[in-house]
């Protein structure tokens, strides 16, 4: 008998959705980044009031130009949040200005007036999409003045205690105040950012922001039905803050050891002065590749502009003005902002870039619906927001994909209920979803989704969202950084930082765990902890004896699973609750697989060791087979798994919380020695989070007088990730995918040219090049797949790719997506790897052997 299915309002939150609805938002929500870096890069005070915000123009946006138009304007839009007091807006702030024409490609269908073509979203239509339409040329972006703001200070309200922070950490009452600029003047603040989304009655925020206005039809999944194309990062009008929510900044320059300057601070010295020397630990137990790799290959890499892995650990030696520790999405995210500021920037990551939970998410860009049964309206806001941005900054990784929401008899919503949550959901995008969502009947949801359970249904909303890639969006983000001159370096483990005289975080010891190269010493003037779920073992490496750190996550496990597509074949994503508590699940279509997920469970592990149990395997395989009765799952069926951990923040009332309802929301904390920290936060989001970090890091360098001159706005909203640049404005993957296979000289099928437009966006057309220069690489690394042995020259050349588990794992998908999880090729990508390495045999037959580790790591749940 089928169980009860839950209504929406009884389920609890998915795993990236809806946080408790106390928890704190962004600090800066609705500021563009450009409008929080530009002042910031000029040195703003360290002054905690929210910037002031326009609101948009919520109603009814200007039409769509007509398909096919040219990209007409720039538009400066500013926006409101329909935050918490829905309807709350105040005016609005709109600016034009002209932009040059489009380029249109000689002989390109749009030239010759050939409709656009119409991209949402199935399995079937990113397996084998419709034929090109046209391709045009993405033109650079071009700048308008940056808008304009105001700041007025809020009172702050309220005393909350820091969860998990130490003393020093927490505020008291009478110690807050965001606009007292006194105490700014004190390094020594410890800032806790809840990062508020709100603010005080009555105040009003301001922001523009540039926009690039691209003309598409209504239909595009890239377009909107009825919006100006004009609203990429509105701004919000915050409702009143609670007391939880408060910003927390505390001065206490009175506590005995306080490292921190004085009120008139004298300038630090610069460069800083060196503690002792580190000792040089070899790393035990990795393979070691050999450090010098061949000639030709170095020459190869610097003729592409990308350092080598070796290069990059070189420069580790240089001094820094930013050190970012951690290269997960928040981390890249970090590194790309601060160095487009202007920043001296390094990244360092002790494994792979995204190694930790940046490649084992559920692989979506989106607002989280689920929000909107807690009312947090401004994070869907934000998210929505970002959504539309990272759709044009990656556009070939963030595509739409409709998502179907059945909802059967028995549920406590009716659909009457659901459609208002979802015009809301469209609302908050400002009417730029991917595509505005329909309410379909039973009968149409049959047609759409045949293997979905019929009985008891009574319609399902299809609204829409984007899934990505999530490794390779880290890794692109973090590549750009590199291109943009930050030192970008894998296999490079913190083990301690670096003090001053004062106790100030000054740098960091850095052990090489790939090269053998021992342990360097980086100096930087501020040190930024991204490193996720070891937020809180990196944090103890700054504690000091008597005033140690205290934990401030709280992680939790999610896994999915993967099967092959004809085993629970679904052309949407399909949101689901779980037949026993309810909570959210999807299944999600992946071109040739199709993956469940997720769970939500308390995890006090190594994060390095993260895994699925069997218990973990069977709650979704049970999920599956209750809404796709016509297609029962059995373990023998999953191709694969995957596990990884949330670093949620940690919530004062722990105990009484469950995994769900942790919020999802981030936070920035600045310890009494200035390491910055981030923590929480989303995948989606990972934009602003890092414009808030850097906007916190430019503060503290003013504070100490160490802030370079010249800084500019980072404006990462504006250039597309490497892969983005020339993508068509149409978003034909196919057009890409046709010239891709002509730059191979048709070597390559269309199906393994299509895989690598999807993939590597336009630097697709590089690695056709490199199978026209040299057919061998067009050869398929397993057969009947289309990942082929370019993609691992590509790595290790132009992806600091280091490992066959990199390659395997976060390049190419394999270990996810090929039945046997890669190990049938991983001699001859190991071989290929030592030929561009330089590895000798037993190098070799080490990564190979540390390689099938990890695929049996995530298969140990069989045997449970
Ligand atoms: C199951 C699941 C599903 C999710 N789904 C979504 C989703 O669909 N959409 C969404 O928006 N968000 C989603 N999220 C959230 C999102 O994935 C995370 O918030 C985000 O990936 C966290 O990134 P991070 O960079 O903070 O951490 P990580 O990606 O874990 O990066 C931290 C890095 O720090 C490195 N590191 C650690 N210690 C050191 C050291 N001492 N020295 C050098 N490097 C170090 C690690 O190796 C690691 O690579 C999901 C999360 C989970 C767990």
């Amino acid at each position: 008998m089928r169980p009860h299915r839950p209504s929406a309002s009884q389920v609890r939150p998915s795993p990236q959705a809806a946080p408790s609805a106390s928890r704190s938002t962004s600090s800066q929500r609705g500021a563009s980044p450009s409008q929080r870096s530009s002042p910031s890069a000029q040195g703003p005070a360290m002054h905690e009031a929210p910037s002031t915000h326009a609101p948009p123009s919520p109603g009814p946006a200007s039409s769509p130009p007509p398909s096919g138009a040219r990209r007409g304007s720039i538009t400066r839009s500013a926006g409101a949040s329909p935050g918490r007091a829905a309807g709350r807006l105040s005016g609005s702030i709109h600016s034009s200005t002209q932009a040059p024409p489009r380029q249109v490609v000689p002989g390109s269908a749009s030239q010759r007036g050939s409709p656009p073509q119409r991209r949402v979203s199935t399995a079937s239509s990113r397996r084998a999409s419709p034929g090109t339409k046209r391709v045009r040329a993405r033109q650079p972006r071009t700048t308008a003045p940056s808008g304009s703001s105001a700041c007025r200070s809020i009172p702050t309200s309220a005393s909350s205690r820091v969860p998990g922070a130490t003393p020093s950490e927490s505020g008291s009452a009478s110690s807050l105040g965001t606009g007292s600029s006194a105490a700014l003047g004190c390094p020594s603040i410890v800032a806790v950012a809840r990062t508020a989304a709100i603010s005080t009655p009555g105040s009003r925020s301001v922001s523009t922001t540039r926009s690039s206005c691209v003309a598409l039809p209504p239909s595009h999944p890239r377009s909107s039905a009825s919006a100006s194309p004009a609203h990429r990062s509105p701004a919000l009008l915050r409702p009143p803050e609670p007391p939880c929510m408060t910003r927390i900044i505390q001065h206490d320059r009175s506590l005995p050891g306080c490292p921190l300057p004085a009120p008139s601070p004298a300038p630090l010295p610069h460069p800083l002065p060196r503690p002792s020397p580190v000792q040089r630990h070899p790393p035990a137990g990795q393979p070691r590749p050999a450090s010098l790799q061949p000639r030709a290959r170095r020459a190869r890499a610097r003729r592409s502009g990308m350092p080598t892995r070796r290069e990059m650990w070189e420069r580790l030696g240089e001094d820094v003005d930013v050190l970012v520790v951690g290269g997960g999405i928040t981390g890249a995210g970090i590194a790309r902002d601060a160095v487009r500021r202007g920043l001296k920037t390094a990244l360092v990551e002790m494994n792979d870039l995204a190694y930790g939970t940046s490649s084992r998410s559920s692989k979506l860009v989106h607002g989280g619906l689920r929000y909107l049964e807690h009312y947090e309206f401004s994070m869907v806001f934000e998210s929505v927001s970002e959504r539309r941005i990272l759709m044009d900054l990656a556009p070939h990784l963030v595509n739409p994909l409709g998502f179907l929401f059945p909802v059967y008899r028995g549920s406590r919503q009716n659909l009457f209920v659901i459609n208002v949550g979802m015009w809301l959901y469209d609302g908050l995008s400002l009417f730029r979803s991917p595509k505005i969502h329909k309410n379909l009947k039973p009968a149409e949801v049959a047609e759409l989704e045949p293997a979905l359970d019929r009985s008891g249904l009574k319609g399902a909303p299809l609204y829409y969202d984007c899934s990505t890639d999530d490794a390779r969006l880290t890794l692109e983000t973090a590549l750009d950084a590199a291109h943009e001159g930050a030192i970008v370096c894998t296999g490079a483990k913190v083990k301690r930082f670096l003090k001053d005289e004062r106790g100030r975080v000054a740098g960091a010891a850095v052990e090489d765990t790939l090269g053998g190269e021992g342990t360097k010493e980086i100096r930087a003037k501020v040190v930024i902890n991204a490193t996720g779920p070891w937020t809180d073992t990196t944090r103890r490496l700054s504690s000091v004896p008597g005033q140690e750190h205290r934990d401030v996550l709280r992680p939790t496990k999610g896994i999915h699973i993967v099967v092959a597509a004809e085993k629970l074949p679904v052309e949407h994503a399909v949101v689901c609750f779980h037949p026993t508590d309810e909570r959210v699940l999807f299944a999600l279509p992946w071109g040739d697989r199709t993956y469940v997920g997720t769970t939500d469970t308390d995890y006090a592990g190594d994060p390095a060791k993260v895994a699925a149990t069997a218990e973990d395997v069977d709650y979704l395989i049970d999920a599956a087979n209750h809404y796709f009765p016509k297609h029962p799952l059995a373990r023998e069926d999953v191709i694969s798994t995957w596990a990884g951990l949330r670093p949620l923040i940690a919530p004062p009332e722990k105990a009484s919380m469950s995994e769900s309802d942790v919020s999802r929301e981030h936070e920035i904390l600045v310890g009494r020695d200035g390491l910055i920290t981030i923590a929480g936060g989303k995948l989606t989001t990972y934009r602003r989070m890092a414009a808030e970090v850097v906007d916190k890091a430019v503060r503290l360098l003013k504070l100490t007088r160490m802030l370079p001159a010249d800084l500019k706005p980072a404006k990462t909203d504006e250039n597309p990730l490497p892969g983005g640049r020339g993508w068509p404005e149409d978003d034909d993957h196919d057009a890409v995918a046709g010239r891709v296979r002509a730059a191979s000289q048709d070597v390559l099928s269309p199906e393994v040219a299509r895989h690598l437009a999807d993939n590597y966006g336009m630097q697709a057309l590089e690695i056709g090049a490199m199978v026209a220069e040299d057919p061998g690489l067009g050869r398929a690394l397993v057969e009947g797949r289309p990942e082929i042995m370019a993609q691992v020259r590509w790595a290790v050349e132009r992806e600091l790719a280091a490992t066959v588990a990199d390659v395997m794992v976060r390049r190419t998908q394999l270990f996810y997506r090929d039945l046997d999880q890669g190990l049938g090729c991983a001699d001859a990508v190991a071989h290929e790897m030592a030929r561009l390495l330089g590895w000798d045999e037993k190098t070799q037959r080490a990564m190979v052997k540390a390689y099938a580790d990890e695929v049996a790591l995530s298969r140990a749940w069989r045997e449970g």
